[in-house]
Protein backbone atom coordinates (compact mmCIF):
# COMPACT_ATOMS: atom_id res chain seq x y z
CA UNK A 1 0.00 0.00 0.00
CA UNK A 2 1.29 3.21 -0.70
CA UNK A 3 0.96 6.88 1.26
CA UNK A 4 1.41 10.46 -0.15
CA UNK A 5 3.48 13.01 1.99
CA UNK A 6 3.39 16.36 1.25
CA UNK A 7 5.23 19.47 2.49
CA UNK A 8 4.57 22.96 2.17
CA UNK A 9 7.02 25.06 2.36
CA UNK A 10 6.74 29.24 1.91
CA UNK A 11 7.82 28.93 -1.65
CA UNK A 12 7.15 25.62 -2.80
CA UNK A 13 5.21 22.32 -2.53
CA UNK A 14 7.12 18.73 -2.70
CA UNK A 15 4.59 15.65 -2.68
CA UNK A 16 5.66 12.06 -2.79
CA UNK A 17 4.01 8.74 -3.07
CA UNK A 18 5.96 7.09 -0.22
CA UNK A 19 5.50 2.87 -0.18
CA UNK A 20 4.79 1.32 3.64
CA UNK A 21 8.19 1.19 4.10
CA UNK A 22 8.93 4.87 3.99
CA UNK A 23 10.51 4.65 0.37
CA UNK A 24 9.47 7.74 -1.98
CA UNK A 25 8.70 5.99 -5.38
CA UNK A 26 7.66 9.43 -6.99
CA UNK A 27 7.46 12.53 -6.54
CA UNK A 28 6.48 16.51 -7.68
CA UNK A 29 6.74 19.67 -6.90
CA UNK A 30 4.31 22.91 -7.30
CA UNK A 31 4.44 26.54 -6.43
CA UNK A 32 2.92 27.41 -2.84
CA UNK A 33 0.05 29.84 -3.26
CA UNK A 34 0.62 31.43 -0.06
CA UNK A 35 -1.86 34.20 -0.65
CA UNK A 36 -4.91 32.01 -2.07
CA UNK A 37 -6.59 29.60 0.22
CA UNK A 38 -8.59 28.23 -2.84
CA UNK A 39 -5.58 28.28 -5.51
CA UNK A 40 -3.59 26.25 -2.26
CA UNK A 41 -6.46 23.39 -1.81
CA UNK A 42 -6.71 23.19 -5.74
CA UNK A 43 -2.71 22.80 -5.60
CA UNK A 44 -2.47 19.97 -3.35
CA UNK A 45 -5.46 18.16 -4.38
CA UNK A 46 -3.84 18.59 -8.04
CA UNK A 47 -0.59 17.04 -6.80
CA UNK A 48 -2.21 14.27 -4.98
CA UNK A 49 -5.03 13.04 -7.78
CA UNK A 50 -1.66 12.77 -10.03
CA UNK A 51 0.10 10.96 -7.36
CA UNK A 52 -3.00 8.78 -7.45
CA UNK A 53 -2.84 8.30 -10.95
CA UNK A 54 -0.26 5.25 -10.52
CA UNK A 55 -1.03 3.40 -7.70
CA UNK A 56 -3.46 3.27 -4.69
CA UNK A 57 -3.05 5.36 -1.96
CA UNK A 58 -4.93 4.91 1.41
CA UNK A 59 -4.21 7.93 2.86
CA UNK A 60 -2.25 11.13 2.45
CA UNK A 61 -0.30 13.20 5.10
CA UNK A 62 0.39 17.25 4.97
CA UNK A 63 3.33 19.09 6.65
CA UNK A 64 2.26 22.86 7.49
CA UNK A 65 4.70 25.43 8.60
CA UNK A 66 2.75 26.96 11.10
CA UNK A 67 0.86 26.70 14.95
CA UNK A 68 -1.51 23.44 14.47
CA UNK A 69 -3.88 23.29 17.43
CA UNK A 70 -4.12 19.47 18.65
CA UNK A 71 -7.16 19.45 19.84
CA UNK A 72 -9.24 21.05 17.07
CA UNK A 73 -7.07 20.29 14.05
CA UNK A 74 -7.03 24.37 13.46
CA UNK A 75 -3.71 25.94 11.87
CA UNK A 76 -3.71 29.15 14.00
CA UNK A 77 -0.97 30.58 11.78
CA UNK A 78 1.49 29.89 9.63
CA UNK A 79 3.54 32.89 9.18
CA UNK A 80 5.01 32.20 5.78
CA UNK A 81 1.69 31.27 4.11
CA UNK A 82 -0.58 34.25 5.05
CA UNK A 83 -3.92 32.47 2.98
CA UNK A 84 -3.25 29.65 6.15
CA UNK A 85 -5.22 31.22 9.30
CA UNK A 86 -7.29 29.94 11.17
CA UNK A 87 -8.62 27.08 9.16
CA UNK A 88 -8.74 23.66 9.70
CA UNK A 89 -6.68 22.65 6.48
CA UNK A 90 -7.34 18.79 7.31
CA UNK A 91 -10.92 18.69 6.60
CA UNK A 92 -10.90 20.70 3.70
CA UNK A 93 -8.62 18.88 1.96
CA UNK A 94 -10.54 15.56 3.24
CA UNK A 95 -13.58 16.98 2.05
CA UNK A 96 -12.46 17.56 -1.36
CA UNK A 97 -10.12 14.39 -2.09
CA UNK A 98 -12.59 11.97 -0.03
CA UNK A 99 -9.66 10.23 1.49
CA UNK A 100 -8.17 10.36 4.97
CA UNK A 101 -5.74 13.15 5.39
CA UNK A 102 -3.81 13.77 8.44
CA UNK A 103 -2.03 17.25 8.56
CA UNK A 104 0.96 18.18 10.87
CA UNK A 105 3.93 20.91 11.76
CA UNK A 106 6.14 20.60 9.18
CA UNK A 107 9.19 20.67 12.07
CA UNK A 108 6.96 17.20 13.26
CA UNK A 109 6.77 15.61 10.53
CA UNK A 110 10.36 16.07 9.52
CA UNK A 111 11.24 14.56 13.04
CA UNK A 112 8.92 11.78 12.49
CA UNK A 113 10.38 10.21 9.59
CA UNK A 114 13.72 10.90 11.27
CA UNK A 115 12.35 8.72 13.86
CA UNK A 116 11.19 6.18 11.54
CA UNK A 117 13.12 6.02 8.99
CA UNK A 118 16.60 7.84 8.94
CA UNK A 119 18.98 8.91 11.79
CA UNK A 120 16.39 8.64 14.46
CA UNK A 121 15.83 5.14 13.88
CA UNK A 122 15.51 2.81 17.16
CA UNK A 123 16.09 6.14 19.14
CA UNK A 124 13.48 6.43 21.90
CA UNK A 125 14.55 10.24 22.87
CA UNK A 126 15.72 12.74 19.61
CA UNK A 127 15.03 16.21 17.96
CA UNK A 128 15.55 17.02 14.80
CA UNK A 129 16.37 20.79 13.94
CA UNK A 130 15.40 21.72 10.40
CA UNK A 131 17.57 25.13 8.89
CA UNK A 132 15.91 26.61 6.20
CA UNK A 133 14.20 30.62 5.94
CA UNK A 134 14.03 29.80 9.72
CA UNK A 135 14.74 27.18 12.64
CA UNK A 136 12.37 24.17 12.64
CA UNK A 137 11.89 21.90 15.57
CA UNK A 138 10.10 18.49 16.04
CA UNK A 139 10.35 16.31 19.56
CA UNK A 140 10.60 12.67 19.48
CA UNK A 141 9.87 11.78 23.55
CA UNK A 142 9.08 8.02 24.83
CA UNK A 143 8.80 7.10 20.99
CA UNK A 144 6.17 9.65 20.36
CA UNK A 145 6.07 13.15 18.88
CA UNK A 146 5.99 15.39 21.99
CA UNK A 147 3.40 18.16 21.02
CA UNK A 148 2.62 19.62 24.26
CA UNK A 149 -0.77 21.01 25.76
CA UNK A 150 -2.29 22.23 22.76
CA UNK A 151 0.24 21.28 19.94
CA UNK A 152 2.57 24.20 19.48
CA UNK A 153 5.90 22.48 21.68
CA UNK A 154 9.16 22.39 19.80
CA UNK A 155 9.26 26.03 18.80
CA UNK A 156 13.12 25.76 19.49
CA UNK A 157 13.45 28.80 16.87
CA UNK A 158 11.74 31.13 19.14
CA UNK A 159 13.60 30.40 22.11
CA UNK A 160 16.01 33.37 23.14
CA UNK A 161 19.68 33.40 22.74
CA UNK A 162 20.45 37.26 23.19
CA UNK A 163 18.37 39.48 25.05
CA UNK A 164 18.59 42.65 23.45
CA UNK A 165 19.12 40.73 20.28
CA UNK A 166 17.62 40.79 16.45
CA UNK A 167 13.99 41.42 16.04
CA UNK A 168 12.59 38.53 14.90
CA UNK A 169 9.14 37.56 12.85
CA UNK A 170 7.01 36.66 15.80
CA UNK A 171 7.56 39.90 17.12
CA UNK A 172 10.03 39.29 19.92
CA UNK A 173 13.98 39.98 19.71
CA UNK A 174 16.77 37.56 20.44
CA UNK A 175 15.11 34.06 19.01
CA UNK A 176 17.77 31.92 18.15
CA UNK A 177 16.19 31.75 14.35
CA UNK A 178 17.51 35.23 13.84
CA UNK A 179 21.08 33.80 13.74
CA UNK A 180 20.36 30.32 12.84
CA UNK A 181 18.92 30.14 10.02
CA UNK A 182 19.73 31.39 6.11
CA UNK A 183 18.06 34.83 6.64
CA UNK A 184 20.03 35.35 9.97
CA UNK A 185 23.61 33.94 8.24
CA UNK A 186 22.84 36.71 5.33
CA UNK A 187 22.29 39.26 8.11
CA UNK A 188 25.73 38.45 10.05
CA UNK A 189 27.25 38.62 6.98
CA UNK A 190 26.34 41.80 6.11
CA UNK A 191 27.00 42.90 9.83
CA UNK A 192 30.36 41.75 9.37
CA UNK A 193 30.90 43.58 5.81
CA UNK A 194 31.37 40.75 3.64
CA UNK A 195 32.23 41.59 0.79
CA UNK A 196 30.90 39.56 -2.62
CA UNK A 197 27.97 38.18 -2.86
CA UNK A 198 25.54 37.81 0.34
CA UNK A 199 22.50 37.19 -1.06
CA UNK A 200 22.09 33.56 -0.04
CA UNK A 201 23.57 31.21 2.82
CA UNK A 202 24.71 29.07 -0.24
CA UNK A 203 26.60 31.96 -1.84
CA UNK A 204 28.04 32.70 1.49
CA UNK A 205 28.86 29.22 1.81
CA UNK A 206 30.71 28.74 -1.42
CA UNK A 207 32.85 31.82 -0.31
CA UNK A 208 33.87 29.91 3.04
CA UNK A 209 34.62 27.10 0.79
CA UNK A 210 36.59 28.93 -1.20
CA UNK A 211 38.65 30.20 1.50
CA UNK A 212 37.48 33.28 2.51
CA UNK A 213 38.16 33.80 6.18
CA UNK A 214 35.28 36.32 7.26
CA UNK A 215 32.69 33.83 5.24
CA UNK A 216 34.26 30.74 7.45
CA UNK A 217 33.53 33.20 10.53
CA UNK A 218 30.36 33.80 9.56
CA UNK A 219 29.24 30.00 9.59
CA UNK A 220 31.37 29.20 12.69
CA UNK A 221 29.38 32.13 14.69
CA UNK A 222 26.55 30.35 13.39
CA UNK A 223 27.50 27.12 14.54
CA UNK A 224 28.24 28.45 18.00
CA UNK A 225 24.30 29.57 18.54
CA UNK A 226 22.72 26.55 16.99
CA UNK A 227 25.35 24.75 19.91
CA UNK A 228 23.69 26.93 22.31
CA UNK A 229 20.55 25.73 21.72
CA UNK A 230 21.61 22.04 21.41
CA UNK A 231 23.45 22.20 24.61
CA UNK A 232 20.08 23.27 26.12
CA UNK A 233 18.17 20.53 24.69
CA UNK A 234 20.53 17.80 26.20
CA UNK A 235 20.67 19.38 29.36
CA UNK A 236 16.93 19.75 29.45
CA UNK A 237 15.72 16.54 27.51
CA UNK A 238 18.70 13.99 28.05
CA UNK A 239 18.32 13.52 24.27
CA UNK A 240 20.30 10.41 22.09
CA UNK A 241 20.68 12.67 19.26
CA UNK A 242 19.82 15.31 17.78
CA UNK A 243 19.60 15.32 13.93
CA UNK A 244 20.17 18.64 11.44
CA UNK A 245 18.55 18.92 8.33
CA UNK A 246 17.28 21.43 5.96
CA UNK A 247 18.74 23.68 3.10
CA UNK A 248 21.46 25.66 5.11
CA UNK A 249 22.72 21.93 6.18
CA UNK A 250 24.52 22.26 2.75
CA UNK A 251 26.89 23.68 4.90
CA UNK A 252 26.74 21.12 7.49
CA UNK A 253 30.34 20.34 8.34
CA UNK A 254 31.00 23.75 9.24
CA UNK A 255 28.23 24.42 11.11
CA UNK A 256 28.54 21.03 12.84
CA UNK A 257 31.44 21.35 14.10
CA UNK A 258 31.74 24.51 15.42
CA UNK A 259 27.89 23.61 17.08
CA UNK A 260 29.59 20.74 18.76
CA UNK A 261 32.47 22.12 20.08
CA UNK A 262 29.72 24.88 21.44
CA UNK A 263 27.77 21.62 23.24
CA UNK A 264 31.20 20.77 24.68
CA UNK A 265 31.88 23.83 25.69
CA UNK A 266 28.33 23.88 27.77
CA UNK A 267 26.32 20.85 28.16
CA UNK A 268 27.39 18.35 31.12
CA UNK A 269 29.45 16.39 29.62
CA UNK A 270 27.79 13.00 30.44
CA UNK A 271 24.53 14.15 28.82
CA UNK A 272 26.75 16.12 25.56
CA UNK A 273 28.26 12.39 25.56
CA UNK A 274 24.80 10.42 24.92
CA UNK A 275 23.57 12.55 22.37
CA UNK A 276 25.86 12.94 18.54
CA UNK A 277 24.69 15.70 16.65
CA UNK A 278 23.94 14.15 13.06
CA UNK A 279 23.02 15.46 9.89
CA UNK A 280 19.48 14.40 8.91
CA UNK A 281 19.68 10.63 6.57
CA UNK A 282 16.28 11.91 4.60
CA UNK A 283 17.45 15.28 3.87
CA UNK A 284 15.73 17.34 1.64
CA UNK A 285 12.63 14.27 1.89
CA UNK A 286 12.35 13.96 5.70
CA UNK A 287 9.12 16.24 5.18
CA UNK A 288 7.33 14.28 2.82
CA UNK A 289 8.54 10.74 4.12
CA UNK A 290 7.63 11.88 7.51
CA UNK A 291 4.10 13.07 6.57
CA UNK A 292 3.57 9.91 4.64
CA UNK A 293 4.49 7.73 7.88
CA UNK A 294 2.17 9.84 9.70
CA UNK A 295 -0.48 8.97 7.28
CA UNK A 296 0.56 5.33 7.63
CA UNK A 297 0.19 5.08 11.26
CA UNK A 298 -2.90 6.86 12.02
CA UNK A 299 -5.48 5.72 9.17
ZN1 LIG B 1 10.93 34.58 17.19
Amino acid sequence: MHYIGVDIGGTSIKAARVDSLGTSAESLNAPTPAENLDDLITTLAGLVSRLQANAPISAVGVGIPGLRNVRTGVIQTSPHIPCIRNINLQQLLQRRMAIPVFTENDANAGAYGEWRCGAGRGLQHMAYISLGTGLGCGLMLSDSLFRGASGYAGELGHTVVEPAGRHCDCGATGCVETRVSARGIIQTARERGLSGDISSAQAIYAAAMQGNPEAKAVFVETGRYLGMVCANLIDLLNLQAIVIGGGVMASGDLLLTAATDEVRRRAFPASAQDCPIVQSQLWPDAGVIGAAMLARDNS
